[in-house]
């Protein structure tokens, strides 16, 4: 890079007003389409897989609040395609209504149940919300891996965010448990009774 590129392209990016980057955040047709096929994708998935669980109304309402202005228009300015644009939202701004909204609403995420101020900051989930969450962590690698998905690629990305997450040590471990089992025998092992069987194991 030449030394008046470099000038330049550090003046781009001290005055983060309306520069080159805020450019490339706009929510145009084709970004609006792509984000609504990639969350009726992983709704999809995500119904699939509950069903194979045994919960299939919590699969027909999964994330239904992604369609709701709030989460929809963020998703669609920030589309990335193999990843989730809560990520962009998030490096630009430094955070992400979308993410606020939606945590705020689903029971499947376990930042919903993240509360500094309970006697217990992150409780264990009632089962049927970690069956969900199971079965949208693996939707989410598929969507966003497409023909890449592999069966152990869940405890992999699992083992990347584990350390961070505010997450109850014992469904960490149960999460362990599941992952690596899937890793090994596949998704024959996504079954409600073998999962609660590991529950059960670890939760009492
Ligand atoms: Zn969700
Ligand atoms: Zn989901």
């Amino acid at each position: 890079m030449h030394h008046k590129d470099l000038i330049r392209s550090f003046l781009c990016y001290t005055n983060s007003g309306d520069n080159m980057d805020k450019e490339e955040y706009k929510i145009t047709i084709k970004k609006f389409f792509c984000h609504l096929h990639t969350v009726n994708t992983h709704r999809f998935r995500v119904l699939c897989l509950c069903f194979k669980v045994g919960i299939p109304l919590q699969g027909l309402i999964h994330d239904l609040s992604k369609y709701s202005p709030t989460e929809f228009l963020e998703g669609a300015k920030y589309y990335a395609g193999t990843y989730s644009p809560i990520m962009n939202c998030k490096k630009d701004i430094g955070y992400s209504k979308a993410w606020l909204h939606h945590k705020g609403r689903n029971k499947h995420h376990f930042q919903y149940w993240y509360d500094y101020a309970a006697p217990i900051e992150t409780p264990i989930m009632p089962f049927k919300y970690i069956l969900e969450m199971i079965c949208d962590d693996l939707a989410a690698g598929m969507t966003y891996q497409g023909k890449k998905w592999y069966p152990d690629y869940q405890l992999t990305y699992w083992n990347k965010v584990r350390e961070e997450a505010k997450m109850n040590e014992t469904m960490k471990q149960l999460l362990d448990k599941v992952y690596t089992e899937i890793s090994l025998h596949g998704l024959k092992v996504l079954k409600r009774k073998q999962i609660k069987e590991w529950y059960d194991s670890y939760i009492k």
